[in-house]
């Protein structure tokens, strides 16, 4: 998606070979008009194949997963990083390992919201090691739901997720996908 690609170029900063900042744009302060686009770019991919529910992880993954779940007309369910008091009921957890902060969360999801067999569109920001995709196709599971499909915004093709998902035998459609970077160039594949 060149919209994208432009943002990651201009907008972006490589901070070292492996963590690319894009809070200008996405995960602080948001461009709502290109997180629109993103949102219809995955719907055109993803139409037509009966997803019932998007399904995104908090806090990053909300922007483009809210206009993807708009673009498809279907709701939208956010996994939650911290458990509150009001948070009861049937839950879900699973633990994953956080690929930013180098430690590990858990991540709960009431299982109202994910009844047995949806059919579930995964959308998140990043894609680097995978293990947050795993985290949620774990949840899914335990739900008795379908992963039907993985939309990614920004993909770090030179870390180990996509091969791990595709290996586990999940679709990966990312929008941009990072070759490689270091503080001053980014190389799309
Ligand atoms: P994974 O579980 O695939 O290793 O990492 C995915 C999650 O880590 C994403 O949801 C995202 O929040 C965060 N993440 C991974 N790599 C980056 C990065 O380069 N920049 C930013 N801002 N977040 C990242």
């Amino acid at each position: 998606m060149q919209e994208l690609k432009n943002a990651i170029m201009n907008r972006g900063k490589a901070i070292n070979q492996d963590v690319l900042l894009v809070d200008s744009f996405l995960n602080h302060q948001v461009d709502v008009e290109l997180m629109k686009h993103v949102g219809e770019a995955f719907a055109e991919h993803f139409k037509g194949r009966g997803f019932t529910r998007v399904v995104t992880i908090e806090s990053s993954g909300i922007a483009p997963a809210s206009f993807t779940a708009l673009a498809l007309g279907v709701p939208l369910v956010i996994m939650k990083k911290q458990t509150s008091k009001i948070m009861t009921g049937d839950l879900l957890h699973t633990t994953v390992r956080s690929f930013t902060k180098g430690t590990s969360y858990e991540l709960t999801a009431k299982h109202e919201f994910l009844p047995e067999k949806e059919n579930i569109l995964l959308i998140d920001d990043f894609l680097a090691s995978g293990e947050a995709a795993v985290g949620v196709i774990n949840l899914a599971k335990q739900a008795g739901c379908n992963v039907g499909g993985i939309g990614i915004v920004i993909e770090k093709a030179f870390q180990t997720g996509h091969a791990k998902l595709t290996k586990m035998g999940y679709e990966v459609y990312s929008l941009a996908r990072i070759k490689s970077m270091s503080e001053n160039h980014i190389e799309f594949l």
